[in-house]
């Protein structure tokens, strides 16, 4: 019966070690993983920007020097040529006027809808 008893209680103890054991995940992990996610998303988007500018450029007849001096009238649109698109200004309801959270294509404050600029930082 001791022996039983014993066997039990080191069973208890063995999968209680097992339960403390991290199951999840750790952050620093989560972080890696979201940023290699982002990392070939972003690779992934500039494959497909290139391939639609060689469609662009071989079909339409558009430049490089234009591509770049619209990269460049877009980048100095907030007065720094920085690299980064400057954010969008608040948006305004046109139906009660009141300040509109970004992205969001209907008003918090009146539930009608305003068209959402898909550029809108
Ligand atoms: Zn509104």
């Amino acid at each position: 019966m001791l022996d039983v008893l014993m066997d039990s209680a080191a069973a208890v103890r063995s999968a209680a070690g097992e339960l403390a054991t991290p199951v999840a995940p750790s952050a620093a992990t989560d972080a890696k993983t979201i940023a290699q996610a982002a990392r070939a998303d972003i690779e992934r988007l500039l494959i497909l920007t290139e391939a639609l500018w060689q469609i662009l450029k071989e079909q339409h007849g558009y430049t490089d020097s234009e591509l770049f001096r619209r990269i460049t009238e877009i980048d100095l649109r907030d007065g720094r040529a920085d690299g980064r698109v400057a954010p969008s200004p608040p948006r305004t309801c046109p139906h009660c006027g009141r300040v509109m959270i970004k992205a969001r294509p209907l008003c918090i404050f009146c539930d009608k809808p305003s068209m959402v600029d898909p550029f809108e930082r």
